[in-house]
């Protein structure tokens, strides 16, 4: 995914890069979708059920370590799913999965683009995908956008991205199937994330 960076040297203080417990603030802002595929627009209910799937992909991710999922905005490492993003250079919408900014000891903020993953999930959905089953499918495309923003995040000098292998946080893009059906893990970036976070205490 397209991604934003504004970094300073290495880590300003050597405690910013001992491995540590984080917070991790998601949420979804209020968009309003609907599509011929889905019929009615997405309702309350159904954008909970969208961000519990969300939120379970993104723990689930980070269940090895000291990580905790919250929605809080203020948090020091943050992910909006934003209605869309705007390519500023081509001054169009839905060009983006997702974007992070992020400086190194000081944490970083994203966004993931609703549009983009609700199109996605539409197009790789089976013929006869209920409308649960798509929402289900956009639920995960989020979170695994998120996903790969929070790592940019936690990572802005690390290994994250690897095209070899599309079943991983780090090569898997939102323009593939796996982004919203099967399983991922973490690839190259996995001794990274160990060296970076805190283990969950035992
Ligand atoms: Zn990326």
């Amino acid at each position: 995914m397209s991604i934003k960076f504004a970094t300073v040297g290495c880590c300003l203080f050597i405690a910013s890069c001992a491995p540590r417990a984080v917070e991790l603030g998601f949420w979804i802002e209020p968009v309003s979708f609907a599509s011929p595929r889905i019929g009615d627009p997405i309702t309350k209910d159904e954008f909970q059920v969208i961000d519990r799937i969300a939120r379970s992909e993104i723990t689930n991710a980070f269940k090895d370590f000291d990580v905790t999922v919250t929605d809080n905005r203020d948090a020091f490492f943050k992910v909006a799913v934003t209605p869309h993003l705007q390519d500023w250079r081509l001054l169009r919408s839905g060009t983006y999965a997702g974007e992070s900014r992020a400086v190194a000891g000081f944490g970083g903020s994203g966004a993931v683009n609703f549009e983009y993953l609700a199109n996605g999930a539409m197009v790789f959905a089976p013929d006869d995908a209920t409308r649960e089953q798509v929402l289900a499918a956009l639920g995960r495309g989020i979170g695994r956008v998120a996903i790969h923003e929070f790592l940019h995040q936690l990572l802005p000098k690390g290994a994250t991205h690897d095209g070899e292998d599309r079943n991983s946080y780090e090569g898997n893009s939102p323009a593939l199937i796996e982004g919203y059906f099967g399983e991922l893990h973490w690839g190259i970036a996995r001794p990274w994330l160990e060296a970076r976070l805190k283990r969950k205490p035992q």
